[in-house]
């Protein structure tokens, strides 16, 4: 269950944040696109590709999304996994809970997401934000690939993510270092993030799964304590921190709340994407009311994105926005637009700009990795 506490907190930053609500308001009504009008909603949140890297032909998934969805934050999945005859015989796993072989980084991903995106005619590439996750978040080198990934493939990528931290079940799988919330190749690749204006998707569950009843998150302090070493670039927390097992904590909306309004942490947003997720919040009046409630308040700071893995036809890739029907029900017309639409559009538009001016800015550098057509 969710459960309903106003922040203490909350009262003292709502005056200051909301003249930043207004000018944001204004600044999205003088907007740069409404390419999207006639869309029900963008999605921040979609694999094309799955844990053995196959997936939809994207020209089929351009059909998919028909006229309903307008623009998509397109990635992979970082993860391979292994295929071990010696774990499962001639059974080919496509999925990390199919097997005990363990899972690897398949940096290979970007240059398919990139190539994708790549064979779309100039007006249907408007529709898709590329984003590049085939990096090691352990990695001192990580900011490296990203970087190497921005010149080798210009005019593509405005993101990076969906990259994981902790997540129940998979972490412990891949292959060498663990990634940590303290490591600082991860505050290396957030800085470089920032410096080329790439909006950052991060999945990090908040707790352990099976925690110990009563016991704070396992990984709050050490979240919170990352985004505040990261004031400046827009950081989404993938699925507010929720995963399957890894269930709403009692004042898990009073937690979002206290990074709501804290100003030291006004950059960072949430995706409510994935099933799991959309269960939890509309498993009663009472869990709609009271997340609606919190996405009213603070209307600029979620987005809406399906978490969807290389769906087959459109029924299974919309299924998640139905099934959200009680909150958009639940919200101002105001929330509704944002979390569904104009998010996605303010935080990838200036990305575009902002990654756009850093390649031009940094293409000279070590050109020598460039693909000759690398101007679209
Ligand atoms: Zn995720």
């Amino acid at each position: 269950m969710i459960s309903d506490s106003e922040s203490w907190r909350c009262r003292a930053a709502r005056s200051v944040l909301g003249v930043a609500l207004i000018l944001s308001w204004g600044i999205h009504l003088t907007g740069q696109t409404d390419s999207t009008g006639q869309y029900e909603f963008n999605d921040v949140h979609f694999h094309l590709t799955n844990y053995v890297q196959e997936g939809t032909d994207i020209n089929d998934f351009l059909q998919i999304m028909g006229t309903k969805v307008g623009r998509v934050a397109l990635f992979g999945i970082p993860l391979q996994q292994q295929w071990s005859f010696q774990n499962s015989g001639k059974f080919a796993p496509t999925y990390y809970l199919q097997t005990d072989a363990p899972l690897y980084y398949y940096s290979f991903t970007d240059a398919y997401i990139a190539m994708a995106y790549r064979s779309l005619a100039p007006e249907q590439r408007l529709r898709f934000d590329p984003m590049i996750t085939g990096f090691d978040p352990a990695d001192m080198y990580a900011a490296d690939h990203i970087k190497r990934v921005l010149r080798t493939f210009p005019g593509v990528f405005s993101g990076i993510g969906e990259f994981t931290i902790h997540k129940e079940f998979v972490s412990s799988k891949i292959s060498g270092e663990t990634a940590s919330l303290t490591n600082p190749a991860l505050d290396r690749t957030l800085d470089f993030a920032a410096e080329a204006g790439l909006v950052v998707l991060m999945h990090n569950d908040v707790d352990v799964p099976f925690p110990k009843e009563g016991a704070q998150p396992a990984y709050l302090d050490q979240v919170e304590a990352l985004f505040k070493r990261h004031p400046s670039g827009p950081i989404i927390w993938a699925h507010c921190g929720l995963g399957r097992v890894v269930v709403p904590i009692k004042g898990h909306v009073a937690m979002l709340e206290s990074i709501l309004s804290d100003p030291a942490m006004r950059n960072i947003y949430f995706d409510i994407s994935w099933d799991v997720v959309a269960r939890y919040i509309v498993a009663s009046p009472e869990t709609v009311r009271i997340v609606a409630d919190l996405i009213n308040r603070y209307p600029d700071r979620f987005l809406f994105g399906t978490d969807e893995v290389a769906p087959s036809n459109q029924d299974k890739y919309v299924k998640i926005y139905y099934q959200y029907d009680p909150l958009w029900k639940a919200l101002t017309p105001r929330a509704r637009e944002a979390v569904r639409k104009g998010n996605y559009e303010r935080l990838f538009d200036s990305a575009r700009k902002n990654v756009r001016a850093w390649e031009e800015a940094h293409q000279k550098e070590p050109a020598r990795n460039a693909a000759p057509d690398a101007v679209p």
